[in-house]
């Protein structure tokens, strides 16, 4: 029987087949898709992004690819200084389309020996007590433990759990696509910057060296998304919007979206759960639903790769969604703001201008950035110290860096007294005895997503903490 089958080989589904591969779980991705997608959606990757990226050591691949900005302006597009004090060591936005954020994911789950099969479309499925059955679109059958459904905000696996999604519907489609233009740069920057004054669903830009990325409303919500727009359609709108078509030629693909806000009642039912877009969607203001996606993989791997190596304390599996939820339904809601924020209305203008005001106070901006990057998230994970929670930033030590030695994907005892030990559990948590100015504590208990839940230096205190995430000591028991 197979460990765990995830369903979609987007972002999500890729992070969390690598998550569960670092911990020796047998992984299959069934990936509907023959080939991977042209489109490009997301463009970039957000601070605690690619934080996770150090943290699993696949930080340079993507510099190699990306490029960084320090810049403001993410929150509803109100132009602010970049914070200063951000409490991260990696303080920059990402620029990286989505196709190569993609594909780097999928090199490193099938590096780590994630299973990816192209072409196979989960149609349904049924649990039992032991385990899930997928039946697959050409009628073959696969069984597994668990399954995860990342298959994006269409989602077979939400729809066959009968999982509600309530929110607001899409009242506005909007139409993209690469191409190229028939006109010269300045008079594409001139229209674009004329129409953007009343416009914001509008953009004709280039992406580095490449083609132009057309962004414009169309015409009406469309019944069945995921039938593309022609080109004709796309100059039609581009008329209808710009007065100009801006002699618009050889796409290299055309998409459409909608602008619904949903989320998922529940992301585990028994043994299948929900991941990414699959749990939840909004329109792509901000940029956060690839980020978003990822970050909910990160959390959810190490807590289902404990559950399958039959280590996982009771509960555990169950604070994904205790965790997760509540983070997605705060981006849902600053994004819902942020609509009413580019709206061109009086009121909500008025309302930005006063935002805009608040933003010069670097308090203000840290916070709304904070929202953005995810560097706010603080897990409840009980009372006690403020650091208790939230994810540890990527310190220096005396040896090197925090995240360099946070690529096993296990719990981390980083002591700065040298007296301490996780003896009993060294097979799920590594002990580092070093020392870091940037830490005022004696020392901290990390998980494997990086987050802080024990700070001290009482040894008795940590063993009461350890199996509450890392279970019982001794040897960890493999089931099944
Ligand atoms: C225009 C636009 C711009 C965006 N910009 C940003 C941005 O700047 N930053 C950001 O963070 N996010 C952005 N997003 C959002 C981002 O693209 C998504 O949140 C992200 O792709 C979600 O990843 P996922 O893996 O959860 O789902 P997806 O990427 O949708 O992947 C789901 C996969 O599941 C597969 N699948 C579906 N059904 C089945 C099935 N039955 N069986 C097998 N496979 C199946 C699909 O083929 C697909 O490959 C943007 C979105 C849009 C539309």
């Amino acid at each position: 029987m197979i460990d765990v089958i995830i369903t979609g080989a987007g972002p999500t589904g890729l992070m969390l087949a690598a998550e569960l591969r670092l911990h020796g779980v047998h992984v299959v991705v069934l990936e509907k898709a023959p080939q991977p997608t042209p489109v490009v959606r997301a463009l970039g990757l957000h601070v605690r992004s690619i934080e996770i990226m150090a943290q699993r050591g696949l930080l340079e691949r993507f510099l190699a690819h990306g490029k960084q900005y320090r810049v403001g302006g993410f929150f509803a597009g109100i132009e602010a200084p970049w914070p200063d004090r951000l409490d991260t060591a990696h303080g920059y936005v990402l620029g990286i389309p989505q196709t190569l954020t993609d594909r780097l994911l999928e090199e490193h789950a099938t590096e780590l020996g994630a299973e990816i099969r192209r072409g196979c479309a989960l149609a349904s499925l049924a649990q039992d007590a032991d385990g899930v059955t997928a039946e697959l679109s050409d009628g073959s059958r696969l069984r597994a433990r668990y399954l995860v459904g990342c298959d994006g905000g269409r989602s077979t696996v939400r729809k066959l759990l009968g999982v509600g999604f309530p929110g607001e519907p899409s009242r506005n489609d909007t139409l993209i696509g690469e191409m190229e233009v028939g006109v010269p740069p300045e008079t594409v920057a001139a229209v674009v910057a004329e129409v953007r004054t009343t416009q914001k669903r509008f953009g004709v830009g280039r992406v580095g060296d490449g083609p132009y990325r057309v962004v414009v409303p169309a015409a009406e919500v469309a019944e069945d998304r995921s039938e593309p727009p022609t080109l004709e359609e796309i100059k039609q709108q581009l008329r209808a919007t710009a007065g100009t078509d801006f002699g618009v030629h050889s796409p290299r693909w055309l998409s459409r979206f909608g602008d619904a806000t949903r989320q998922a009642e529940r992301y585990r039912v028994g043994r299948v759960l929900l991941a990414g877009d699959a749990a939840h969607i909004h329109p792509p203001l901000g940029g956060q639903g690839l980020n978003l996606g990822v970050q909910d993989a990160f959390n959810l791997g190490w807590k289902l790769a404990a559950e399958v190596r039959g280590w996982a304390p009771p509960g555990l599996l169950d604070t994904y969604e205790s965790e997760r939820h509540p983070v997605a339904a705060a981006v849902l809601d600053t994004v819902r703001a942020m609509t009413l924020l580019v709206s061109t209305e009086p009121g909500p203008q008025a309302v930005r201008r006063l935002l805009t005001e608040l933003m010069t106070f670097e308090e203000v901006n840290r916070h709304l950035v904070g929202k953005i990057t995810a560097l706010d998230v603080r897990y409840d994970v009980g009372e006690g110290h403020a650091l208790l929670g939230r994810r540890l930033r990527d310190l220096q030590l005396k040896r090197g860096r925090l995240y360099d030695l946070t690529r096993t994907g296990r719990g981390l005892l980083l002591d700065q007294t040298g007296r301490l030990s996780v003896e009993g559990w060294a097979d799920r948590v590594d002990h580092v005895v070093d020392v870091s100015e940037e830490l005022d504590v004696p020392a901290v208990l990390l998980r494997p997503d990086g987050h802080i839940v024990w700070v001290g230096d009482d040894q008795a205190d940590l063993l009461d903490r350890l199996p509450r995430w890392f279970g019982p000591a001794g040897p960890a028991q493999a089931q099944g």
